[in-house]
């Protein structure tokens, strides 16, 4: 467990939490401990003005027809083409994946880890989140079965990947927000910070 830092203070930043099945009220607490303006969206228009965007557990194939019947998928692709960030967890993971929304050039494969390893959890090395292991809950989890050259995997369990990125979009296989250890949003909090700084030069630049 890391030492417990400060709080936070506020970023501003609007980070939308998909909220139409699934665990999202947890990921709304780290990212408020994180700085972070939590939006529940369920709806098209909850999706204008974020500046990141999670996609979290659940079960993937009610998620992928929850986001058809609300609409949400021309909204899903004009934030991920503006290039702003996606942290997809567990069955967001899946979502995100080449033959799902296609944000991330991968491909999950879905309660990967068979009958025996249903929940499970593990102390991971992740690129990016310091020297001390994290804890990772792992839910009846994918792992990620193939990836492309320009796919970073930062963490591996068994041999397979389980948290990876591709520019903005972070995926993990494991479930960050159920532990109080903030670091796994911290690098998706870390990445939105840089997209909407570079967002705003660009805006000034106008
Ligand atoms: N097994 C679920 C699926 O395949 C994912 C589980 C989870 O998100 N915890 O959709």
């Amino acid at each position: 467990m890391p030492p417990v830092s400060e709080p936070t203070p506020p970023s501003g930043l609007k980070v939308g939490v998909l909220a139409l099945q699934g665990d999202f009220e947890a990921h709304t607490k780290v990212l408020r401990a994180l700085g972070g303006v939590p939006v529940e969206v369920r709806t098209p228009d909850q999706l204008d003005g974020l500046d990141g965007l999670v996609i979290p557990g659940g079960e993937s194939t009610a998620i992928g027809k929850l986001i058809a019947s609300a609409g949400l998928e021309a909204g899903l692709r004009a934030h991920h083409a503006a290039g702003r960030p996606i942290l997809g967890t567990c069955a967001g993971m899946i979502v995100c994946d080449s033959e799902h929304l296609g944000f991330i050039d991968a491909t999950a494969r879905r309660n990967a880890f068979g009958r025996q390893l249903q929940s499970f959890e593990a102390d991971l090395d992740v690129e990016g989140a310091g020297d001390e292991p994290l804890r990772a809950v792992f839910i009846r989890a994918p792992w990620v079965e193939t990836w492309g050259p320009g796919v970073d995997v930062i963490a591996s369990y068994d041999g397979h990947p389980v948290a990876i990125r591709e520019g903005t979009v972070l995926a993990c296989a494991f479930h960050p927000e159920l532990t109080d250890d903030p670091r796994f949003h911290a690098i998706f909090m870390a990445m939105t910070t840089t997209s909407a700084a570079a967002g705003a030069e660009e805006g000034a630049r106008r």
